[in-house]
């Protein structure tokens, strides 16, 4: 053991020290520097990187800006303007509240802070030395707000400037912070800008339009197969867009989750996110969203990490169930027919791709409802030069566009042939639609089986003749054992032997199935969740099996009244756009595309 006397050790190695935890690379500076001109209330953001950001990262803002007499405290740790007491650490509404951001970068680099408070004739500069002590205020030509200039990142670290990636990659971390702030806060402007050549710029959009900003963060894709949500529960308000869940991804890669306007990673959130999409989403595909909670300051925690990218809540299970309803309620509201009101135009691969309606119902955008509409629309465009012009020409697209093809038709069209003995083909008022009619059933099945179950338990009727299947006898224990939650979910089913059971009830809806195979698979998915308990709570798994098997199959002859009852069934189904496994049920193509397609009118 070394003997050594204890020591205070000097401030700049205190802030080098919290540097470590702050500064990770280029981009953790533009974040901090850019969450410092938003606390400022800027309405501008100009941010210039140099070779990744290693050599220079330069922001501007037009904010409030600091005063000469303030300029050496800002870059003092623990010198802040935005919290006074352990009250505010309880309710920060600003970005930072730590004080310690510019001191940590400044003795990590050679910094810069230049600014001209509101309303003040004289802006004022100070300058670093080597350990991060600001120099004496010298006048400076500036306009109201503040620069922050960090050149040679980690020059007096060489051990941390060896972690640096290639310039390239760290101007790609530089350019996911910009994105990510840009998307929370449509109404500021931000530039981007790399080795002088300009990357990114994106004006401010006027309230009610942060679809504007939204499509064009998150690229058309995501834009055209996302639609709006808007819920509020308890003061806890959800906001924001989620894809179709036929437009899941293989990687967790577009997830954007805002809590009072900061980007966090939180388990809880990705949990009951993932919950309410686990009903329709293909197994091991990733959501795609971009969501907004709103909640009193009070009620979450932002001290909890340095970079301040978690967060705790106070009340865990509430923000669990506000998120998971809200988005439950949402995705089991897309329905055909529903939203459509505006087509957008595609390339044929685009038409062909499944497209399902975007409009959540009324009861879940209703405070929105106005600006939804528009945002939808404005969702669906191209970027126009003349914003001014393209919002006015929305406005009229949504004040006549909305009930244009109510016509005779229903939504989903009426029958006119089975292909294939696998799809339907069904005329709309603007055009065909394809069913896939066994995801389709599957789902419709599963959906009633569900709301049966959630009622008084799913209505069983007794087979005529009793069906008797051979088990082993492990299997024979277990649905002994389980006899009461296979009696919730409609299976009459008793032991009539070691090794056999005898079936006596089955679900009305389900009463054509072939009953032995559905039996053997309720139990084997039994046997795979392990305890009855974990049954009785995982319930929707065993229902969504046993619609799998109570559906039509492929190459079952429908009558013309069988397939258009299917589609007036799929009319009015939650979730219907997707069958259990998170596949489309559905295809369409308008008279339009098929236009299209033959040339015509071109
Ligand atoms: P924090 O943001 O946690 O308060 P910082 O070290 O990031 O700590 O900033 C210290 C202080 O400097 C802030 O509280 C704020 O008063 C001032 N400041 C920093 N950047 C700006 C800016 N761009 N415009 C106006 N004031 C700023
Ligand atoms: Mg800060």
């Amino acid at each position: 053991m070394l003997a050594m006397t204890i020591e205070q050790l000097p401030d700049a190695l205190v802030n080098q020290i919290a540097a470590g935890e702050v500064v990770e690379r280029p981009a953790s500076i533009v974040k901090e520097l850019v969450e410092n001109a938003l606390d400022a209330g800027a309405s501008r953001v100009l941010v210039e990187i140099e070779q990744g950001g290693v050599r220079r990262v330069r922001v501007r803002d037009n904010g409030i800006g600091i005063v000469r007499d303030e300029l050496a405290l800002a870059l003092t740790r623990h010198a802040t303007s935005k919290i006074r007491s352990s009250d505010d650490l309880m309710r920060v509404a600003s970005m930072g509240f730590r004080g310690e951001a510019l001191p940590s970068i400044a003795s990590v680099s050679r910094l810069r802070l230049t600014s001209r408070a509101r309303g003040v004739d004289t802006a004022w500069t100070v300058e670093c030395d080597l350990d991060g002590t600001p120099s004496e205020p010298k006048p400076a030509a500036h306009d109201e707000g503040t620069t922050v200039e960090v050149a040679d990142l980690f020059f007096n670290l060489p051990a941390r400037r060896k972690f640096l990636r290639a310039e390239r990659t760290e101007f790609d971390h530089v350019q996911q912070v910009v994105r990510r702030l840009a998307l929370v806060r449509p109404d500021v402007a931000f530039d981007l800008v790399h080795n002088r050549k300009s990357v990114q710029r994106w004006s401010d959009v006027p309230d009610g339009l942060a679809a504007v900003r939204m499509r064009e963060v998150l690229g058309p894709a995501f834009a055209d197969n996302a639609f709006h949500v808007s819920h509020d529960l308890d003061g806890i308000r959800l906001s924001g867009w989620i894809a179709q869940p036929t437009f899941s991804r293989s990687q967790a890669d577009l997830q954007y989750f805002y809590v009072n306007g900061r980007l966090v990673r939180d388990r809880l959130v990705s949990a009951a996110v993932k919950r309410a999409y686990s009903d329709v989403l293909y197994h091991g595909r990733h959501p795609a969203y971009a969501l907004f909670l709103e909640l009193d300051a009070e009620r979450v925690d932002v001290n909890v990490h340095p970079a301040k990218s978690e967060v705790r809540f106070r009340d865990t299970r509430r923000v669990f169930d506000a998120i998971h309803r809200a988005l439950t309620r949402a995705l089991s509201a897309l329905r055909p027919g529903d939203g459509d009101v505006v087509e957008a135009p595609g390339s044929p691969a685009a038409m062909l791709s499944a497209v399902a309606p975007d409009r959540a119902d009324a009861e879940t955008t209703a405070p929105l409802q106005s600006s939804f509409g528009l945002a939808t629309v404005a969702a669906r465009r191209p970027a126009v030069a003349d914003q001014r012009a393209a919002y006015a020409s929305l406005l009229r697209a949504t004040d006549t566009g909305a009930d244009h093809h109510a016509d005779a038709l229903p939504p989903l069209g009426l029958a006119l042939a089975q292909i294939h003995g696998i799809y339907i083909l069904a005329e709309t008022a603007d055009g065909v639609i394809l069913v896939d009619m066994h995801a389709a059933h599957e789902r419709v099945t599963y959906e009633r089986l569900k709301q049966q179950y959630a009622a008084q338990g799913v209505r069983s009727q007794p087979l005529l003749v009793p069906v008797v299947v051979a088990v082993s006898e492990a299997e024979a224990d277990v649905a002994e054992s389980v006899a009461p939650t296979l009696s919730a979910v409609g299976l009459g089913v008793d032991r009539t032997g070691p090794q056999q059971l005898t079936v006596r009830e089955v679900p009305v809806l389900l009463r054509r199935s072939p009953t032995e195979q559905m039996v053997r698979d309720v139990l084997s998915d039994i046997v795979e969740t392990g305890d009855s308990d974990r049954v009785a709570r995982d319930s929707d798994r065993v229902l969504s099996t046993m619609a799998c098997h109570g559906s039509v199959r492929a190459n079952r002859h429908l009558t013309r009244d069988e397939m258009n009852a299917l589609l007036r069934d799929m009319e009015t189904t939650p979730n219907s756009g997707q069958c259990n496994h998170g596949r489309p049920t559905w295809v369409r193509l308008g008279v339009s595309d098929l236009d299209h397609l033959f040339l015509r009118g071109q």
